[in-house]
């Protein structure tokens, strides 16, 4: 049976979200859809709470004393999150909605740029939509085209031909760190090396990698990072592009609007310094504030603790689903090469049955493409149904998704 780390309580942890205390369709609560987004513990509420209540006002612009909070609360949390993924400069830093906005701003601003005729984007087919459907975009009115790097049967990058994927035309390798569908954790230093002596740049979507591991951008050495603070711990709305500061200078704003520029003409306008250029309009202050409060959570918990938690859930997931009759589990076979997702078929039972049954049993679990339909078309199903862990999952919600499954094999007649 697994075993909690000394210093990380996985039910003191618990006890910090409130939704989780609840019961649903009469059962209680088993939150499996962790990938999807995660839930908020009592410090980012609060923070939430005490910001509206008690400094809310607009930024960068008032004179008056809750002008001077909510703008101080907003850089400071641009700070926090500076410090904690490592970043050079505070300025490196630019608020988004999310890692989707994150990476339409590269591209509808770097790739709109740099991106000629022939040039070429390096992409894998392991990517959410969101790191495809930009580039396609950009590809189209730009003429540039799009390369994926494979996948193996375990559901990993193959990289053997990395170096003939990486061309004197490639521009930028846009790639994900971690996979939502398939878990599988990528060997990104490895591809940023390849790029980089190709004179690439690299673009990582970290959506799925800081909810469960310690990202630190300067030691990656990628060029952009791009996360979601609600798949954090923190609210939605608010998210983060990294990028290097010599590459943000460089780049063309993405939005045109207030807090953005240094002066407005009739006909020309310039730009804010870094990273104000790239912040367009008011801004999600209170997002900001609550993804910092994120950040402390998650460094107060501990990523080492939160680590270790959570290969211990995997392992006991898979030792406890690989009981059922018709299992498939998708994604690497190496436990050190995944994180705590769970994407499987459970013979030919319907991924939104499956759900639905789990549903009805209080457990939240996915089922869908999960917004990787290339993904999809290389497991040749539809869909899968996905599990997710988090922090504070225990080996009971485990047991619970297994007694739903045991469920869902009997209603099927197996
Ligand atoms: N990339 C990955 C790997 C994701 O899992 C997600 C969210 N499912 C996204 C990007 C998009 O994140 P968001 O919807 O928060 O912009």
């Amino acid at each position: 049976m697994y075993q909690t780390v000394s210093t990380f309580d996985v039910n003191k942890i618990r006890n910090e979200f409130p939704i989780l205390q609840q019961v649903v369709n009469g059962k209680p609560l088993t939150y499996l859809d962790n990938a999807a987004t995660s839930q908020k513990p009592r410090d980012v509420l609060e923070v939430l709470s005490r910001y509206y209540q008690e400094d809310n006002a607009n930024v960068h612009r008032g004179i008056h004393e809750l002008s001077r909070r909510a703008t101080v609360a907003y850089e400071s949390a641009r700070e926090r999150v500076a410090e904690w993924l490592g970043a050079s400069d505070r300025a490196e830093i630019v608020w988004t909605r999310g890692t989707t906005e994150a990476i339409n701003l590269v591209a509808a601003t770097w790739g709109m740029d740099q991106l000629t005729e022939g040039d070429e984007v390096l992409l894998t087919i392991m990517e959410h939509h969101s790191n495809i459907v930009p580039w396609q975009l950009v590809a189209k009115r730009t003429g540039a085209k799009l390369r994926y790097i494979e996948l193996d049967a375990e559901g990993k990058l193959i990289l053997d031909d990395l170096d003939q994927l990486l061309t004197d035309r490639t521009k930028l390798v846009a790639m994900t760190h971690v996979s939502n569908a398939l878990g599988t954790v990528n060997p990104v230093q490895r591809v940023i090396e390849a790029a980089h002596a190709k004179g690439a740049l690299v673009l990582l979507d970290g959506a799925q990698a800081v909810p469960h591991m310690n990202v630190d951008v300067s030691a990656l050495g990628a060029d952009f990072y791009a996360f979601s603070s609600h798949k954090m711990c923190g609210p939605t709305g608010a998210g983060v592009l990294w990028g290097r500061k010599e590459i943000l200078e460089e780049m063309s704003p993405y939005q045109g609007g207030g807090e953005m520029i240094g002066f407005v003409g009739r006909d020309e306008s310039t730009w804010a310094d870094l990273p104000h250029k790239f912040e367009a309009g008011t801004p999600n202050i209170a997002g900001a504030v609550g993804a910092a409060a994120a950040v402390d959570f998650m460094e107060k918990v501990g990523y080492d603790g939160i680590q270790e938690h959570e290969a211990g859930l995997l392992r006991y997931a898979l030792d406890r689903m690989g009981e059922l009759k018709d299992l498939t589990v998708y994604g690497p076979k190496t436990l050190g090469e995944r994180s705590g997702v769970i994407s499987f078929a459970l013979g030919d039972a319907h991924p939104h049955d499956i759900a639905t049954i789990l549903d009805s049993e209080g457990v939240a679990i996915r089922a869908g493409h999960h917004c990787a339909q290339l993904v999809m078309k290389h497991l040749g199903v539809a869909a899968t149904t996905r599990a997710s862990f988090s922090m504070y999952n225990t080996t009971d919600d485990v047991d619970r998704l297994f007694e739903g499954l045991r469920v869902v094999q009997g209603i099927f007649g197996r």
